[in-house]
């Protein structure tokens, strides 16, 4: 399969009349500027000229959360800019995030005409309760709308949503997770919220009226809807907010994050997790005591059944005192395993 190589554009909602408990839209509007026709070029340009795998599948995302909200004419410029670049060849497709309330099929139209390919929703949650909460402006009945009418148009839908909001519980999400797999979503995104400087969610915190996830919630919960997505074969394609500079380390100075699950690969330490599980759940089926396994798995996963800093093994022989041996095979297919018993207990008793 070809690597796929994504334009990042972000597309800010200035003026965006949505207060969203978790944006900081509102207070940093003033500091962050309109984007231009002029900057998405050079944007493009750069990171065309950048670009190592020349035959790597191209995509300008239009990121933000908005983008059919925003005025008409800007939408048009962006969009007659990037279908430039499909028509040359250059780019193979385009995509575009924004919010449930703002498809109709006057925009589906524009988005066609325009040969946009992939269509992401910011859902966020399935329970109206969370959502007024959240003060998202929009509900689920918005999600399910837009989400039927993406693919009567035959865009690529993907849906976003979030891990901990405030009043949300595991089941909620859970139950967004079974929601949003009825929906037929070709891909989706999994952020678990983190509190970012100067939104309202910062002063709940500081009022004590909302505690962020710990890391271990984050995960355990994440665990569950990667798994549940997994099996219907849709394609997660984030799980945690991309590192930047702005999302990093609450302890950075420079970080816009005060609170929440953050961790710089926190993918990784979701995909442990279930590696962790798996492992597990098969060494309790052995029928003997183990004392040492071998674990065979495509090199790819490698490091994710170590875990980070070797968090699985050194679990493992705490919990069930057993020693963890990792073989790479690159003959076994991603995301399988097999497992062989080196020492049993008794084997172990004799040495
Ligand atoms: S997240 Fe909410 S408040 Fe922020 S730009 Fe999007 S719609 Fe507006």
């Amino acid at each position: 399969m070809k690597e796929k190589y994504i334009i990042p554009i972000f597309v800010p909602h200035l003026g965006c009349p949505n207060d969203c408990i978790f944006c900081n839209q509102k207070s940093i509007s003033g500091q962050k500027e309109e984007m231009t026709k002029e900057q998405a070029r050079k944007i493009i340009e750069q990171n065309l000229k950048e670009m190592k795998d020349k035959d790597a599948e191209k995509e300008i995302a239009f990121f933000g959360g908005s983008f059919t909200a925003i005025k008409e004419e800007k939408q048009e410029e962006l969009l007659s800019l990037a279908y430039e670049y499909v028509k040359k060849g250059e780019v193979n497709s385009i995509r575009i995030s924004t919010r449930p309330d703002f498809i109709d099929r006057k925009i589906l139209k524009r988005l066609k005409k325009y040969k946009v390919k992939t269509i992401e929703l910011g859902v966020q949650s399935a329970n109206d309760y969370i959502l007024k909460r959240a003060k998202r402006g929009h509900t689920f009945d918005d999600v399910k709308k837009a989400s039927k009418l993406i693919r009567r148009y035959r865009f690529d839908l993907g849906h976003q949503m979030m891990v901990g909001l405030p009043d949300s519980t595991r089941i909620d999400e859970i139950n967004t997770a079974k929601q949003l797999i009825k929906l037929k979503p070709k891909m989706v995104r999994i952020y678990p919220v983190l509190v970012i400087k100067g939104t309202k969610l910062e002063k709940e915190v500081q009022e004590g009226k909302y505690q962020p996830l710990t890391i271990v919630q984050a995960v355990e919960t994440c665990k569950e809807l990667v798994r549940m997505f997994d099996k219907k074969h849709i394609d997660i394609i984030r799980v945690g907010l991309q590192n930047t500079d702005e999302i990093s380390d609450p302890n950075n100075k420079e970080s816009e994050v005060v609170a929440g699950p953050f961790h710089p690969a926190f993918r990784q330490l979701v995909e442990s997790a279930m590696w962790y599980d798996a492992v597990v759940d098969k060494i309790k089926k052995l029928n003997v005591k183990v004392k040492e396994v071998q674990v065979t798995v495509n090199p790819i996963d490698a490091n994710n059944v170590i875990g980070h800093k070797r968090e699985n093994i050194e679990k493992l022989k705490e919990t069930y005192d057993v020693d963890l041996i990792i073989k790479q095979d690159e003959t076994i297919k991603q995301g399988k395993s097999k497992i062989d018993i080196i020492k049993t207990y008794n084997d172990f008793l004799e040495d």
